[in-house]
């Protein structure tokens, strides 16, 4: 049994390799659920139907973001009659969309998460990482911002000064699939937006030292491969490199894979992880995501 922490971009990527290799009724994925809200009076949570899709090959893998050839009649009629939306969601997305918030509001998002992975064929077991809403806020220098305002709105172009999220509580479940695993793989998600939230749930940590732990670095050289982590660590005084995420996962992570080009790193980072594993991190075509999936799995001891 493997389990996967998993944001909304970088991870799916490596998902998409490691079901190829994997049997994945062995892959328990945990997903971000910090940005959940509502928007256009459904319920969206971003990351996890990122998972979903990736997982019954919906995904519509440019974007990270929604199912691929989707259409926009309803967002697109939305604006002409003056109710435009932040998010754009296509009109497959929607139903998804509408249909989970039909379900939480009845038994739960982590309920809702299992039927939909059921609906859709996926053999996976995805597990929002909590039921409850996480409030966030981005305080840039315009001010305390909505973390979507912030990405959507004004496209991550503010000078961010800090980031502050409320504790939630673990959905069931979490800590015993960790700590039932034979590893768990922490995929090159945000640190700051998608891992830490995980990891500061409530036994988390303490699950993870328990494990075999691997992760992806997200940041090769000095920046992210894409998205705002390299503002939100450099806002938070951590060093934006392979490096800084070390640090962050240091007290529980056994394993740590840094890019090709990022060698000049290595004796840093091992000094902070002892097993540091060199190789091509970006995940641009699937031989590459398959490739990074079986390095991986292959480091489980
Ligand atoms: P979000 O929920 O959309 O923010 O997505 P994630 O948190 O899952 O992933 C965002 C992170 O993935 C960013 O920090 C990127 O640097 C990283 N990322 C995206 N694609 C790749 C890739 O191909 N390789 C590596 N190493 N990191 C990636």
């Amino acid at each position: 049994m493997i389990t996967v922490l998993s944001g909304g971009t970088g991870t799916p990527k490596l998902l998409q390799g490691l079901k190829e290799i994997v049997d994945p009724s062995e892959l328990t994925i945990i997903v971000n659920t910090l940005e959940n809200d509502y928007f256009s009076g459904v319920y969206v949570s971003a990351d996890i139907d990122t998972v979903l899709y990736t997982m019954s090959d919906m995904i519509n893998d440019e974007l990270w973001y929604g199912v691929k050839d989707d259409t926009f009649i309803t967002h697109e009629r939305l604006e002409e009659i003056g109710c435009p939306e932040l998010l754009r969601i296509g009109d497959v997305d929607r139903a998804t969309k509408i249909q989970k918030t039909q379900l939480m509001e009845k038994y739960g998002l982590s309920k809702a998460c299992e039927i939909q992975a059921k609906n859709m064929g996926i053999k996976s077991r995805i597990i929002p990482m909590s039921n409850e809403n996480s409030d966030i806020k981005i305080i840039t220098d315009m001010g305390e911002l909505e973390f979507h305002d912030f990405l959507i709105k004004y496209q991550s172009e503010p000078e961010v000064i800090d980031v502050k999220f409320s504790q939630v509580k673990p959905s069931e479940g979490i800590i015993d699939a960790i700590k039932n695993s034979d590893a768990v793989i922490i995929g090159p998600s945000n640190p700051i937006t998608s891992i830490s939230p995980i990891l500061s749930l409530d036994g988390v940590r303490e699950a993870l030292k328990e494990t075999y732990v691997i992760a992806v670095s997200p940041i090769i050289g000095n920046d992210s491969v894409s998205g705002p982590a390299s503002k939100f660590m450099k806002a938070l005084g951590i060093e934006v490199s392979s490096v800084g995420v070390a640090s962050l996962y240091e007290d529980f992570l056994d394993a740590f894979v840094i890019d090709i080009q990022d060698e000049d790193k290595k004796v840093k980072v091992n000094q902070i992880i002892n097993k540091v594993i060199i190789t091509n991190t970006i995940m641009n075509n699937l031989d590459a995501k398959k490739n990074l999936a079986e390095i991986i799995i292959n480091s489980i001891p």
